[in-house]
């Protein structure tokens, strides 16, 4: 066939091909640069650590398995990562999938039996949310796992959304400015948590999740649902991100800046017993200057209030 003449769908297959193609390989380095940094910015691997990856089957922890395969090939130091899956027994849980998954990538891993299910359905009354007593069971269990395969780090899928909106849920309903921390001493005082997909946008790991072809496992097996609120301000932050793109950066980065002498902390900062320093100080307080840094960089339009110089 003259191919000046080929059918316009047979002509478009390989140029589509290629976008995506390039599409793939921008997120790719996207997700490398991001994950490379917050590892370097929070020394999250060390020579030696073994990192014990936490595996539950959602898109979020197989990408975080799936880059860290990828950054330890290039890694300046050498480190080991083993993959550990929960099987908490949910009725329908596909205990196979990523015992094949993990054997095809060449991943050592364990897989822990323990029928959490069970435990959460006797102790949670019905229609109520199960996640926050099944977390915690969880999280014991990864702990005493880690302890007896000897990691030294423990790492977990949470993402740059789940920090903005943990910072929010404590802001509206704890009454804390508490997030979500890249690294943290675990509460048993006997671990060292990370969470290297910090700087990564969930959408970017949903677009990396179809990409690689994940053989995911949905987290409602069980049936529960998510907290309500949980959900309503992620459903926020998605909103806000959607009007105005780059909201959410800006949020993490702010996590990342804090000024305690800014905030009203007095156990951060000593505000009983402030005095003129005498010198000023070209970061201090602007809240006197009406200049723009008042006003809102929205569009959309909002009150800002101006105060008169005398
Ligand atoms: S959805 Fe089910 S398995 Fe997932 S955290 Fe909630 S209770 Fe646990």
């Amino acid at each position: 066939m003259d191919t000046l003449t080929a059918p316009p769908a047979a002509a478009e297959a390989p140029r589509d091909t290629r976008r995506q193609a390039f599409e793939a390989n921008k997120l790719s380095k996207k997700l490398h640069r991001q994950v490379g940094q917050a590892i370097a910015d929070f020394n999250m691997i060390e020579a030696g650590d073994k990192v014990m990856v936490c595996l539950s089957g959602g898109k979020d922890s197989h990408a975080l398995l799936d880059l860290l395969l990828s950054l330890r090939e290039r890694a300046p130091v050498e480190f080991e990562l083993v993959a550990v899956n929960l099987d908490q027994k949910q009725p329908g849980f596909p205990a196979e999938v990523l015992p094949q998954y993990l054997r095809s990538r060449g991943v050592p891993f364990h897989i822990e039996d323990q029928d959490t299910y069970s435990i959460v359905k006797r102790l949670v009354p019905e229609g109520q949310t199960m996640c926050s007593l099944c977390s915690r069971l969880r999280r014991g269990i990864l702990y005493r796992v880690a302890s007896e395969l000897g990691a030294t780090k423990i790492a977990l899928g949470h993402h740059r959304d789940d920090m903005v909106v943990t910072l929010l849920m404590n802001m509206f309903f704890g009454g804390r400015l508490k997030g979500m921390p890249p690294k943290l001493a675990s509460d048993d005082g006997r671990h060292v948590v990370i969470r290297p997909l910090a700087y990564v946008a969930e959408t970017d790991l949903e677009r990396w999740a179809a990409h690689r072809q994940f053989p995911i496992i949905p987290c409602t097996l069980c049936g529960s649902q998510d907290n309500l609120q949980r959900v309503q301000i992620k459903a926020m932050v998605r909103e806000w991100e959607r009007q105005y793109p780059g909201r959410t950066d800006n949020m993490l980065h702010a996590m990342a800046h804090v000024v305690p002498s800014h905030l009203m902390d007095a156990r951060l900062h000593p505000f009983r017993t402030l005095q003129a320093t005498g010198r000023p100080d070209a970061g201090g307080d602007i809240a006197f200057d009406d200049d723009a840094s008042c006003a809102s960089p929205d569009p959309a339009p909002q009150q800002t209030i101006r105060v008169e110089r005398r």
